[in-house]
């Protein structure tokens, strides 16, 4: 008992209290935010190198009461690790099919997917296809015009399990690209198992692409892994003409980043594709 006292005592740390406050403020501010529709997505335009617009990437932001808008970097992680991401991606996901639909006859978003990032406890849940189906037939989207955005980490956990899940929601229709790519580990063999449609290079290795030659060979080596396994391969963080221009002399066709824009709010998407858009 002596020794618990002692270690308690010990591992009492004023700056580690403030955490764990901080940790039950965000998790009852998430709840709370969830009841009062709080979370809503952005979107940032995907192009290729003749500047059609190929899709976009749903981005979740949070309107809080008091702090205004709060950016996912900050409540994601607790989201996943309170369970929380469950219901909100959930949310979200609704949200996002409910989008495709206001945007069926849309002249210029009429043919573009919706990409909606997935954490991994989502994809977790035994009942992952039955959810995603149920919004697909409750909005009444179009589910080829739904993308899913996975990470290497979350499938190396229960991969047949979860192998199995995509390969069911592909046969409905849906797509699946592989977020981050080349932060992971895994190795080639594993990427060829994955039903997979879509690459998408870290932005961390664009962000130096003209300046850093590893992270030049790093992109090339991505480029001819998609081509050999038959994978689309988008850039994220393109934020100047010149990554676009490397890129695309690099064989990379999608591109994501600043350089087009920065993640809108629907409306303003909409107004943007009309007044500024490639
Ligand atoms: P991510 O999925 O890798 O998203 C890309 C992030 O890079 C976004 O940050 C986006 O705004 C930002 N970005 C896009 N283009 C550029 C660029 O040219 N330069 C720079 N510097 N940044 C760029 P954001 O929106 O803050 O999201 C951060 C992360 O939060 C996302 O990283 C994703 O992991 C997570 N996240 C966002 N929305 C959701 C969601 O709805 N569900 C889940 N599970 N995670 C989400
Ligand atoms: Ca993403
Ligand atoms: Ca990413
Ligand atoms: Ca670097």
């Amino acid at each position: 008992a002596q020794n618990t006292e002692e270690a308690r005592f010990r591992f009492f740390d004023p700056s580690m209290q403030a955490e764990v406050q901080q940790r039950a403020e965000l998790e009852a501010g998430i709840r709370a935010g969830l009841e009062r529709n709080e979370f809503t997505l952005w979107y940032q335009p995907q192009y290729d190198r003749y500047r059609t617009l190929l899709g976009l990437e749903a981005l979740v932001r949070w309107h809080h009461p008091q702090k205004g808008l709060v950016s996912p970097a900050e409540f994601i992680p607790v989201a996943e690790s309170t369970g929380l991401i469950i219901p909100l991606g959930e949310q979200l996901l609704e949200q996002a099919c409910r989008q495709l639909v206001a945007w069926a006859e849309h002249p210029q978003l009429s043919q573009a997917r919706v990409a909606v990032n997935i954490s991994a406890r989502q994809i977790h849940t035994p009942d992952f296809v039955e959810r995603v189906s149920a919004i697909l037939e409750r909005t009444g989207a179009e589910p080829s015009r739904l993308e899913l955005e996975v990470t290497e980490s979350m499938l190396v956990q229960d991969v047949d399990n979860t192998i199995d899940k995509m390969r069911r929601l592909r046969r409905l229709g849906v797509r699946f690209s592989l977020d981050d790519f080349g932060t992971g580990y895994s190795s080639l063999i594993f990427l060829k198992q994955l039903p997979l449609d879509k690459l998408k290079i870290d932005q961390g290795f664009v962000f130096e692409l003209l300046t850093d030659a590893n992270d030049a060979a790093i992109v090339r080596a991505i480029v001819a892994l998609g081509q050999n396994l038959e994978l689309a391969v988008i850039a994220e963080g393109v934020e100047t003409l010149e990554h676009c221009h490397t890129l695309e002399a690099m064989g990379c066709h999608e591109y994501q980043g600043y350089f087009f824009s920065k993640p809108l709010p629907a409306a303003e998407l909409e107004q943007w594709l009309i007044t500024s858009a490639p």
